[in-house]
């Protein structure tokens, strides 16, 4: 059953990022205000969170590891928003399935922190009382120590680095209120946003000023489609050899091929061949409307009235870069 268990959990976490963008959004969850990130080897040996949020509650401690453990769907109505998040309750088990998981949490009611390890969905060892500060660290080692055909696919610690730079940068500028701080482990801090930041501000620290100050702001809302778009693009960037594409759909971080063509599609008539640009959409659709779980392993969504909000969203970014380049 472990085999299963770790293969399956195995094609869920594909790469360090992947993890990271689970245990990101479980501090969100948990309202965190600050989220600190400690990196080793581009989190393959080392991949540290703490947040300053709600902290988990020792009598919880035993079971948050299991599949299907969540505290987030307490009515029957909140199984209706399940697409909006896809797997409930199974990050932190299928981490735990392919990893060495330990977390050391405090909730502001409890008197000491507590410190607990896990493997395999269980419990390793007892829960330990301790000292720390309200919130939760999460410490991931030695990711697919078990999963020998997964470790051979991954790229090297710097490639996978830069993927979890950029899960980390594009939280932090969908999440501006939040404070982002990504260091590797000893070493000076790559990243950093403060707390009650502003989205321009979080681009200009993480992809330069020249991006920065290029940023038009992109806004739509449409009743009938409940739809809901806010977002910065650039008329161009040449400073960056790839463009940069941030797609956040109910605030989740994910891949839609149909709005990257349409993207693409845009920029293609109003930019010279060759150059690229800075795309930040956020997009709010009705929960029953997106489908998250079209595979499970890409984090590609797909949602109802597709072909009518493209249409909306290109005639705005046309219309916005038009303004521009007249
Ligand atoms: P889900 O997020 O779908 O509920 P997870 O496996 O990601 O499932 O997390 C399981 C549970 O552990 C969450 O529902 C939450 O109660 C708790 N949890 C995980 N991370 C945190 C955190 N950083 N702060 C507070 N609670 C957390
Ligand atoms: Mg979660």
């Amino acid at each position: 059953e472990d085999v299963v268990n770790r293969i399956a959990a195995g094609e869920i976490v594909q790469r360090p990022a992947n993890a990271l963008k689970e245990l990101i959004e479980n501090s969100l969850d948990a309202k965190s205000t600050n989220i600190i990130i400690t990196v080793k080897a581009g989190g393959l040996k080392y991949l540290q969170i703490q947040d300053n949020g709600t902290g988990i509650r020792s009598d919880n401690l035993d079971i948050v590891c299991e599949r299907f453990t969540t505290s987030k769907l307490s009515q029957y109505e909140d199984l209706q928003e399940i697409n909006t998040y896809g797997f409930r309750g199974e990050a932190l088990a299928s981490i735990s399935h392919i990893a060495h998981l330990t977390i050391l949490t405090k909730t502001a009611a409890a008197k000491c922190a507590y410190k607990a390890s896990y493997e395999d969905g269980k419990l390793k060892g007892p829960i330990k009382a301790c000292a720390g500060n309200n919130g939760t660290q999460i410490t991931v080692e030695d990711l697919f120590y078990n999963v020998i055909a997964r470790k051979k696919a991954l790229r090297s610690p710097t490639e996978e680095y830069t993927h979890i730079m950029d899960v980390v940068g594009g939280y932090a500028i969908h999440n501006s209120h939040v404070g982002f701080t990504l260091k590797k482990f000893g070493e000076k801090t790559d990243l950093k946003t403060p707390i009650n930041s502003t989205v321009v501000e979080n681009v200009r620290i993480i992809h330069g000023n020249s991006i920065a100050r290029e940023l038009m702001e992109i806004e739509i809302k449409d009743d009938a489609l409940k739809l809901s778009v806010h977002g910065f693009i650039t008329n161009v960037n040449y400073s960056h050899k790839k463009g940069v594409m941030l797609l956040f759909i109910n605030h989740r971080l994910v891949d839609s091929s149909s709005i990257r063509k349409a993207v693409d599609s845009v920029y293609s008539t109003y930019l010279p061949k060759n150059s690229h640009a800075f795309v930040y959409l956020s997009i709010e659709l009705d929960p029953k409307n997106v489908d998250v779980n079209v595979h499970p392993t890409k984090h590609e969504v797909q949602f109802l009235y597709e072909e009518q909000i493209i249409e909306k969203l290109k005639a705005c970014m046309e219309a916005k870069l038009l303004s521009c380049n007249s």
